[in-house]
């Protein structure tokens, strides 16, 4: 399906914040058909020790940092359809011709179209792989109770919940997104906790380009009101001059200076 002209893009200067879920609800019509989702590519990557990764189209969240490649911002013109059962044996494949036992999906945003989601990991449940790592930016699971609780009955998903700010207005600015939604990977966190679910936290909060220390401050004491192990445990990260990092921080007029390479 052919999105329709104002579907959301990439960010440029003076763009009108989306809602999530409706942005999440427009790329489900382009990304999913039934319980198949668009994959662009399956294989394996160094990352987490060597882990068998398929890459999905499509994503709730415009962020200016992001490094997935144009399957974001144009998801109708890319990847091609999979069941849960043809990911599976993709990821198998993959997996087998590196010798791993791990095994991920990525690039974009891996919980939109929840019934292939789960169907793929009941396929792995089942499967003599050792772990699925689910990289998320939490927003679907904060809307949906519910899938937090069917997420943590998996005993092989360990989710990382990737947070984009400290601030509300932050959060819009880097992301696309209303501010009001700002909670949403909090409340995600929150259900992720209830549902006794295994999981950790990352942010951008190692990159003073990005977040500001006082930024920074924020984001670990809104994750210590919910738990203090959270904070304690977080993944810090910077970002990397990717091709599409760099191009979408241009479209977004944000410039960040880069080492010399
Ligand atoms: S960084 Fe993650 S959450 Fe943000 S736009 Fe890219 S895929 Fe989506």
């Amino acid at each position: 399906m052919n999105p329709s002209q104002d579907y959301q893009r990439y960010l440029e200067p003076g763009f009108i914040p989306f809602a999530p879920l409706e942005l999440a609800r427009q790329t489900e019509e382009i990304v999913c058909r039934g319980d198949q989702r668009k994959y662009t590519k399956f294989y394996c990557v160094g990352v987490y020790g060597g882990i068998a990764t398929g890459y999905t189209c499509g994503c709730c969240l415009r962020c200016i940092f992001c490094w997935v490649n144009w399957s974001r911002d144009f998801p109708e013109k890319y990847g091609d359809f999979y069941s849960p059962e043809q990911a599976f044996e993709q990821l198998t494949r993959a997996a087998r011709k590196r010798n791993v036992s791990q095994l991920r999906i990525s690039g974009a945003e891996p919980t939109l179209g929840k019934s292939h989601l789960l169907g793929l990991l009941e396929k792995i449940e089942k499967s003599p792989f050792r772990l699925f790592i689910l990289e998320t930016n939490g927003i679907l699971i904060g809307a949906d109770a519910d899938y937090a609780r069917r997420i943590a009955k998996f005993k092989k998903v360990h989710t990382r919940v990737s947070l984009k700010a400290g601030t509300p207005e932050d959060f819009s600015k880097r992301t696309g997104a209303v501010p009001e939604s700002f909670d949403s990977p909090f409340q995600g966190i929150i259900n992720l906790i209830k549902a006794g679910a295994s999981f950790h936290v990352a942010a951008m909060t190692a990159d003073p380009r990005i977040v500001t220390r006082q930024e920074r401050q924020s984001l670990l004491e809104k994750l210590s009101s919910i738990h203090p192990a959270l904070a304690e445990n977080i993944e810090e990260e910077v970002v990397d001059p990717y091709y599409t990092t760099m191009e979408r921080l241009k479209y977004a007029g944000v410039k960040i200076p880069w080492p010399e390479s």
